[in-house]
């Protein structure tokens, strides 16, 4: 998008326009993060909302981002790319949205206009994508800069419950447009997903939309399992010590699974997939990948499989939307964990150490954001 020099910035007196600053958690290289004073976005480009955020959440990726995993994030980004909160400041572009609405932020942000837009692939938007808390700064701060408003945030219906909807950001559909959609589930399936991290727990909760007869859950942590056991899993397979393969081979009479969902993103997990595939079986990676794996091809070339691959594009978010407002999804039995947002370094650390502190999401909450604007 063109950006012009100034635009008419038709902010609303906030309840703390006295200054100019913020708090936000700063990225400042590999294993170094603050929380900490930073200019208050504003209005940059016509199609720019600047939202104040009322709720926040950490993602895995963030830790792969404070592993240095993610070159694409330097020292001085703020991080964070999921979150709920108020329509402060509109740029003169922005139509869909008013002052004072509550919404939903999207990992991903679409012009809606590109070709990979026009074509639904709005992770890979010419002026967008993921860049939220990677290229440009992102949620986890009292305000943040929304690029390409109109079509990357959601109007909350009044009522909702911010812990539910927050997870619609990023992990929903990610789980069930890279897992699911891609792994295309099919009633009667037998489905696999490695990994019970709160993206796996999410495509087990998405792959029972389409009614698959068994779904095998692998993790190397009991308590994980045993919250899958909860949502919906109907076998549980400890991988710590090496058998993951064989004991599902065991529990499909040595046919393999017609869907494995790989929801870790290292090279074992991606292993355990490749190998418990079905003839006709489809591969659906979800990780984030830092290092090569070994494709079987000497294995798999006849076996008629897909292997899919996929950046979340958020399409599947209006769906998602209606089925947490109807109550069929309840996304917020992931929440183990609640914070104030000022509290966000004791959360990094809490959600640093999950397998200890059995956490799977944290919801940070900013509780000092002020009244709504009418
Ligand atoms: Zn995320
Ligand atoms: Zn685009």
């Amino acid at each position: 998008m063109t950006k012009i020099a100034a635009v008419a910035d038709r902010s609303a007196p906030g309840p703390d326009t006295t200054t100019n600053m913020m708090m936000a958690l700063v990225y400042e290289g590999p294993g170094r993060r603050a929380w900490t004073a930073h200019p208050r976005p504003t209005v940059r480009d016509p199609g720019d909302a600047v939202v104040r955020i009322t709720t926040t959440t950490i993602c895995g990726t963030d830790l792969h981002i404070m592993k240095g995993d993610v070159p694409t994030v330097t020292p001085g980004r703020i991080l964070g790319h999921e979150g709920i909160g108020i329509v402060e400041a509109l740029g003169p572009l922005v139509t869909a949205f008013h002052i004072g609405d509550r919404v939903l932020i999207s990992c991903v942000s679409a012009c809606g206009i590109c070709d990979m837009c026009r074509k639904g692939m709005y992770s890979h938007c010419r002026s967008g994508g993921w860049i939220l808390g990677n290229t440009i700064d992102g949620t986890q701060a009292e305000y943040v800069r929304i690029p390409h408003a109109d079509t990357s945030l959601y109007l909350l219906p009044p009522g909702a419950d911010e812990e539910a909807f927050v997870m619609l950001s990023d992990i929903l559909p990610t789980a069930f447009e890279c897992g699911v959609l891609n792994g295309r589930v099919q009633p009667g399936d037998t489905v696999a997903i490695v990994g019970a991290g709160p993206i796996g727990l999410a495509a087990l909760m998405t792959a029972q939309f389409y009614s698959p007869a068994a779904i095998l859950m692998v993790d190397v942590d009991p308590a994980r399992l045993k919250v899958a056991g909860q949502f919906g899993a109907t076998a549980l397979i400890d991988s710590a010590d090496g058998t993951a393969v064989d004991q599902i081979m065991a529990l499909t009479g040595g046919a393999g699974v017609d869907v494995a969902i790989e929801a870790v993103g290292i090279p074992v997990t991606f292993d355990i997939c490749q190998s418990i595939l079905a003839a006709g079986g489809r591969l659906a990676n979800i990780g984030v990948h830092g290092k090569p794996v070994e494709l079987h091809l000497e294995k798999l070339w006849d076996r008629n499989i897909a292997i899919t691959t996929r950046l979340v594009d958020t399409a599947a978010i209006p769906m998602l939307f209606k089925l947490v407002g109807a109550g069929k999804l309840q996304p917020a039995k992931l929440v183990t964990h609640r914070f104030a947002l000022g509290e966000i370094m004791n959360a990094y650390d809490t959600f640093g150490n999950a397998a200890k502190e059995r956490a799977l999401k944290v919801i940070l909450t900013n509780e000092g954001a002020g009244p709504m604007i009418a």
